[in-house]
């Protein structure tokens, strides 16, 4: 029989609601994003706000598209982390007060497992190799002895966040589209390149050095496209460098690309490129499912639950730093 699942994501400044059946039909999936203002950067307390004042109506809203009452839940899941603790908290307590009120059981969900699994369920994909690439995570993820198994990630700050701040002391307007976006519109605009650092240690990568040389060679006068263009071709080879040896060493005959970065043209055709090469298949998610979203939270809560994994509320409390690798994968062989 079907189950269903409702799930609050909350982990950054993203509210998303979805309802997922076991079948793996996205019955809703619904997504509010906090808005800092031109020039700010994301404050986690007023994210949090933003969140809280607005998951009472999503929830509403969610269960009228999937066209149904919330007496029909099976499941409620949420994303115990990682993320950013007072967006994080939104959505636990959230989930606890629906697991209590309609005494249904709960499930926290890792938020980068979630990212894979979603992939593999709408790439249609087996066992891929992941590049993870948003606004608070880097990393290439592989499925190996029965983990999700970080291969490479940033020492320091994310690549979405890299784009964003840049964009934000360019006074660049992210209020209708993502900083990402308006980064890649502009970078369009230009075919010039100026040198910035290129930093890969290992399988590891380091962007805080670029972010502020590219601040200071902006602030020198170099035109704003040809910087966009110049931050886009540095630090998508980086990713692209890090993504294609653990494809080397891991052998997986297939690459998927998660995350509101990986929407980037020019990052999917250079992972595209990359990939051809060793004769695997690429799949870039659509939009709403590479981002941060309620619905891949719901699949997960429904692979662990119809697997056996059990929650207390007690074991509900948010994980900030909540690492892939320490989740039993019993959902797969
Ligand atoms: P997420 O954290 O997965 O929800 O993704 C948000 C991040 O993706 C932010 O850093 C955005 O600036 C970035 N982003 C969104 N669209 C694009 C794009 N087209 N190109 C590059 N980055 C993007
Ligand atoms: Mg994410």
């Amino acid at each position: 029989m079907s189950i269903i699942s409702i799930v609050i994501e909350s982990s950054a400044d993203k509210l998303g609601v979805g309802i997922v059946d076991s079948d793996g039909n996205i019955l809703a999936n619904n997504i509010r994003t906090f808005k800092p203002g031109i020039g700010k950067g994301i404050i986690p307390r007023e994210a949090a706000e933003h969140h809280a004042t607005n998951v009472p109506g999503l929830i509403k809203l969610s269960l009228s598209k999937a066209g149904m009452e919330a007496s029909e839940i099976d499941l409620v899941s949420f994303t115990q982390g990682s993320g950013m603790g007072p967006c994080l908290r939104i959505d636990a307590v959230t989930a606890r007060t629906l697991a209590v009120q309609l005494n249904k059981p709960i499930i926290g969900v890792n938020h980068q497992v979630a990212h894979v699994e979603i992939g593999r369920l709408i790439g249609k994909m087996e066992d891929p190799l992941v590049l993870y690439v948003s606004g608070g995570n880097s990393q290439v993820i592989a499925f190996a002895e029965a983990r999700y198994r970080v291969f490479g990630e940033t020492l320091d700050i994310p690549i979405g966040n890299c784009l964003d701040v840049f964009g934000r002391e360019m006074m660049m307007d992210n209020s209708v589209i993502p900083m990402g976006a308006a980064i890649e519109l502009k970078a369009k605009l230009s075919d010039d390149y100026v040198d910035l650092p290129y930093v890969v240690k290992g399988m590891d990568l380091s962007f805080s050095g670029i972010l502020t040389a590219a601040i200071e060679k902006a602030k020198q006068g170099i035109e704003l496209a040809t910087m966009c263009n110049s931050l886009q071709e540095t630090v998508f080879a980086m990713v692209t460098e890090v993504t294609e040896r653990a494809l080397a060493h891991t052998e997986k005959s297939e690459v998927l690309v998660c995350g509101g970065v990986g929407s980037n043209d020019r990052l999917k055709e250079m992972l595209n490129e990359m990939t051809k090469d060793h004769g695997a298949r690429f799949v870039g998610l659509p939009a709403p499912t590479a981002i941060d979203n309620g619905a891949m939270i719901a699949w997960l809560g429904i692979l662990m639950h119809k697997n056996g994994h059990k929650q207390r509320i007690e074991d509900t409390l948010v994980i900030q730093n909540f690492r892939p690798e320490t989740v039993p994968v019993i959902w797969r062989s």
